[in-house]
């Protein structure tokens, strides 16, 4: 695993980037959580699960197949409001499930332990990308705190905090843009909206005398001369 830090922090890029129909910070909180539920498989070593076992530490939990399971029931969760099986409805599935799957993504790029299954239980080999430019993290929170934890936060600073941070920058302000423009295009419209119809009434204005006395204008008075 990378940390659980980083992997939480990756979803919520995610989130930033693409962010599904509903409550902002459910959606955060529950992208978050996806990234790091596949790590509860390591509570199997208490039960003297093996590491290379189906149900071992990279095993099933972090295969695409659970990702894809674990978007579905997230969405919904948290994106309840939106009818099921539109399109927007698959969209938060495929973003959830991609927030869960990056937890494996980040795994396979550390340099120690086993690979990860990513096509658990169909094949259980285990794969690692062949750039790995990310320290494996002790399991333990004692070593954490030690030369081995600090190469560790070190690889994921660069690799994957300081690139992130970039990212969530850049949708930051794609974002804004986009909602700014969207407003300016809005509020033409309105005022040309608003022009059309003082043109509109103006027009019936100038036009009313004629067509229903023919002689002339209305005075204050209402009276006609
Ligand atoms: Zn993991």
């Amino acid at each position: 695993m990378a940390s659980a830090f980083t992997h939480a922090f990756v979803a919520a890029v995610g989130a930033q980037v693409y962010r599904p129909r509903g409550d902002a910070w459910r959606v955060y909180g529950a992208a978050m959580l996806c990234a790091v539920l596949p790590d509860l498989d390591l509570i199997g070593f208490a039960f003297g699960v093996d590491y290379a076992d189906l149900l071992g530490h990279r095993g099933l939990t972090h295969s695409l197949l659970i990702a894809v399971l674990v978007g579905i029931v997230a969405t919904l969760f948290v994106c309840s409001g939106l009818s099921r099986f539109s399109g927007q409805w698959w969209a938060a599935v495929l973003f959830f499930s991609c927030a869960t799957a990056s937890h494996g993504l980040l795994d396979a790029m550390t340099d120690g332990g086993l690979g990860v299954a990513f096509f658990s239980p169909l094949d259980r080999a285990r794969y690692f990308f062949p750039w790995r430019p990310l320290r494996v993290p002790p399991i333990g929170i004692e070593l954490f705190f030690s030369r081995w934890g600090l190469q560790v936060i070190a690889s994921e600073l660069l690799w994957i905090w300081l690139p992130g941070l970039a990212i969530g920058a850049a949708a930051c302000v794609v974002r804004r843009w986009i909602g700014s423009s969207r407003r300016d295009h809005n509020s033409i419209r309105v005022i040309a909206g608003r022009r059309t119809h003082e043109e509109g009434e103006g027009a019936t204005r100038r036009w009313a005398p004629d067509t229903t006395s023919g002689r002339g204008n209305e005075d204050r008075t209402g009276r006609y001369d």
